[in-house]
C-alpha cells in the first residue's frame, strides 16, 4: 500500500460538533478563558476577517479561532493589525 500524506488527506473543515468537544474539553481543563462577552466580540472580528479559512481557522497561526479567541492569554496572531 503506497504512503500517503496525511496532511494532504486531512479533512480541513471542521465540524460544529467537534468545536463543541474541543471548547467542552477546555471547560474541564484548567484554562483561564475570556468572558462571553470578550468571546462574542473576538468572535465577530474573526468571521469578519480576510484571514479566515473554512469558517472556522485562522491562516495566520492554524488555529481554530473558536477556540483561540476562549483563551485568555492568546491574541489575534495578525501580523501588524492585530484584531483582539
Ligand atoms: S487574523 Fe485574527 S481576526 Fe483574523 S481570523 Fe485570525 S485570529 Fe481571527
Amino acid at each position: 500500500m503506497a504512503e500517503t500524506c496525511k496532511g494532504c488527506s486531512a479533512d480541513v473543515n471542521v465540524s460544529a460538533q467537534q468545536i463543541a468537544r474541543m471548547l467542552k474539553h477546555l471547560e474541564d481543563g484548567e484554562f483561564e478563558r475570556v468572558p462571553d462577552d470578550v468571546y462574542r466580540t473576538r468572535l465577530d472580528a474573526c468571521f469578519a476577517c480576510s484571514s479566515l479559512q473554512y469558517g472556522t481557522t485562522c491562516s495566520h497561526c492554524g488555529c481554530i479561532v473558536h477556540i483561540r479567541a476562549k483563551l485568555a492569554d492568546r491574541r489575534c496572531p495578525k501580523p501588524g493589525t492585530p484584531q483582539w
